[in-house]
């Protein structure tokens, strides 16, 4: 395990979470799988052992993840703060990722627990168990509860199940380990349907995704050396095709998937100006977190993400001209 210095012990993890009864769970602004499914995994453990459990995300779950059951349970911060004692910070790099809302219903928590697999994140928790080895904050979790004896009961198994499969490509990124599968294989010991879960998450996208794929494929661009591609999303398209926010989830996949390029890189305008930029590395040499970091981002070696400030045409230039840079100093 790669954990940082100042990690909690599991026990101690433990310990607030017997030693209290009331929590709110929290985690990052645009949820993707493993953020609500570590929500949602953490959530019912508590609740199945009896626990007041809230599970709190500034942008409420998203349309593709309403499959997950359980979810109906993810709320939008209540403009009042939440009379709890304990607030988890769940697959969230940096504490402002939890948005404005959900810190002010989190403001009268006692007590913070960070658990996060990303190695940007700076331990913003009271307690704090950030293991960066871990290819999804769901897998920490199965750890956790099953180390603590906690219940696991179905929303659990699955939401553990679809949190692991979305961060790891559907186990395929090289943070897939023989862990990774053990763990799958004890949850479809304990009752988890494969055929169905995989179906409701993969076979089962808006008409809208693939005509946005149309949209990008149309401003494809590939560097002279074929090392990086990028794509982009403008706003107008999102008007044109009513896209909302994870749509376009994972399709930088598409992109990375090239022969020959080691770093594919999404530019997306978002509503009020700001731009996101997306990249995916394949060569540990060429370290996305690091240029993330340059730019106020963060995540993972192979993944990572930056807000900025527009326009679209300057983010770019100045992502690509990082990007260019560290590839030079890599040696590619
Ligand atoms: P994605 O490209 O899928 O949005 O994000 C890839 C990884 O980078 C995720 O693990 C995500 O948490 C992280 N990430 C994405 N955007 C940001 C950002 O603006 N700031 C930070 N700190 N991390 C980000
Ligand atoms: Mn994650």
């Amino acid at each position: 395990m790669n954990a940082t210095p100042e990690n909690a012990s599991i026990a101690r993890i433990g310990e607030v979470l017997r030693d209290h009864q009331s929590f709110v769970l929290i985690s990052h602004v645009r949820p993707d799988g493993d953020a609500i499914g570590s929500q949602l995994a953490l959530g019912f453990s508590l609740m199945a052992a009896g626990k007041s459990v809230r599970l709190i995300n500034e942008d409420g779950l998203p349309d593709n993840l309403a499959f997950m059951s359980g979810s109906d349970k993810i709320e939008l911060p209540p403009a009042e703060p939440l009379d709890v004692e304990v607030a988890i910070a769940l697959d969230t790099a940096a504490k402002p990722r939890l948005g404005d809302n959900a810190l002010h219903a989190a403001s009268k928590a006692k007590i913070w627990l960070n658990i996060d697999h990303h190695k940007s994140n700076p331990s913003y928790g009271d307690l704090n168990f950030i293991d960066s080895s871990s290819p999804a904050t769901g897998q920490i979790l199965y750890q956790i509860i099953t180390q603590l004896d906690l219940p696991l009961p179905a929303e659990t198994r699955d939401a553990i199940y679809v949190a692991v499969s979305t961060d790891t490509g559907s186990f395929q990124y090289p943070s897939t380990t023989a862990k990774t599968y053990e763990m799958a294989a004890d949850l479809i010991h304990r009752g988890l349907n494969v055929g169905t879960l995989n179906s409701q998450t993969y076979d089962n996208h808006p008409y809208r995704r693939v005509e946005l794929m149309r949209a990008l494929l149309n401003t494809l661009e590939l560097s002279a050396d074929g090392l990086v591609a990028n794509w982009e999303l403008r706003d107008q398209t999102r008007i044109d095709l009513a896209l909302l926010p994870e749509d376009s989830e994972g399709l930088i996949d598409i992109i990375r998937a090239i022969r020959g390029v080691q770093l594919a890189v999404f530019f997306e305008e978002l509503e009020g100006g700001k731009i996101r930029v997306s990249m995916r590395s394949k060569d540990k040499r060429l370290d996305v977190c690091r240029i993330a970091l340059e730019f106020g981002g963060g995540g993972h070696a192979l993944a990572a993400g930056i807000r900025m400030t527009g326009p679209l045409e300057e983010a770019k230039a100045l992502v690509l001209a990082a990007i260019r840079r560290h590839i030079e100093a890599a040696g590619l």
